[in-house]
């Protein structure tokens, strides 16, 4: 049973005491919980048990995301605090988000002001950046996966289609096809094999683009039509993006893997560095 009632309408899970629905995703529901012995609030990512239907292979999606959760601690990163198995159920106890999506942030005109986009990407980047040091690829890096904690901080979420670099992962870790479209990394498309590095940091320039610019960097009504365009890296930077951000953005989604900047690269880039207190002018 995935739960037991208690108290009427109250759902208890070990020592949590659940709550309403936070979000869906593809293969899991996110409900608001309450740890009962702290008080403290959390987030339950629920998943159906693929041991459920009885056969429970070495390397199911769900295993691969908890060991990757469970090798990061960062600022900026979802923590994964304990799992919880039932027959049918597993559920993810990880830090609550109580923020929301990152993108309920932008303005009337859907974006936000240069300043307050470098806060975010800097929070961005440095994740990222502790996440490969670490051997950990998200390549699933949108806006859906951006979320807020309470005090407004950026913390990435959902690692469902992540990798982490093992001698035995790296063939298929470099030849899987994932991602979502709009920000999805040429090379893989071509299929020839990537470096998980450079796709990550590809969508971190599109959620860069968008956040700026409001609207999406290569975008069409045909998922052919915007596969080409992302291929051949043509877009447009709106009038509004200052040099400086121009610049950032055409090293970032550079469809040439080999000459992309990298985190690294990004981090010592003028648009990146400037204004070093801006931090406080968003809160
Ligand atoms: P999936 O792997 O199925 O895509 P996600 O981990 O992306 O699932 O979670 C689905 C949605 O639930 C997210 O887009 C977000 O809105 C919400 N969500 C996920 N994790 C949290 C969290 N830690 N705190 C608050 N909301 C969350
Ligand atoms: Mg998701």
């Amino acid at each position: 049973t995935a739960g037991v009632e208690a108290a009427a309408g109250t759902v208890l899970l070990g020592r949590y005491e659940l709550g309403g629905l936070l979000g869906r995703g593809a293969s899991a529901k996110v409900y608001l919980a309450r740890d009962l012995l702290t008080g403290r609030s959390v987030a339950i990512k629920s998943f159906p048990n693929p041991r459920a239907g009885g056969d429970s292979g070495g390397d199911q999606p769900i295993e691969r995301e908890a060991a990757i959760l469970r090798r990061l601690r960062h600022r900026h990163v979802v923590r994964l605090h304990e799992i919880l198995a039932t027959r049918k159920k597993v559920h993810f106890v990880l830090d609550l988000a109580a923020g929301g999506e990152l993108f309920s942030l932008v303005d009337a005109s859907g974006r936000m002001a240069e300043p307050m986009a470098r806060h975010y990407f800097r929070q961005l980047v440095s994740a990222v950046r502790y996440c490969h040091a670490r051997g950990v690829f998200h390549r699933d890096i949108k806006p859906e996966n951006l979320l807020l904690d309470a005090a407004g901080d950026l913390k990435v979420a959902d690692f469902g289609l992540g990798a982490y670099s093992s001698s035995d992962h790296q063939q298929e870790l470099r030849h899987t096809l994932c991602g979502t479209p709009a920000y999805v990394a040429p090379e893989i498309l071509s299929k020839k094999g990537y470096d998980p590095g450079k796709v990550d940091v590809w969508s971190c320039g599109v959620v860069l683009f968008v956040l700026a610019a409001g609207y999406l960097p290569f975008n069409d009504a045909s998922l052919v039509n915007m596969y080409r365009k992302i291929y051949a890296g043509k877009f447009r930077c709106p009038s509004w993006f200052s040099p400086s951000l121009r610049h950032l953005v055409r090293r970032i989604l550079d469809p040439n893997p080999a000459t992309r900047i990298d985190a690294d690269g990004i981090m010592s880039h003028p648009w990146f560095c400037d204004g070093a207190t801006d931090d406080d002018i968003v809160h």
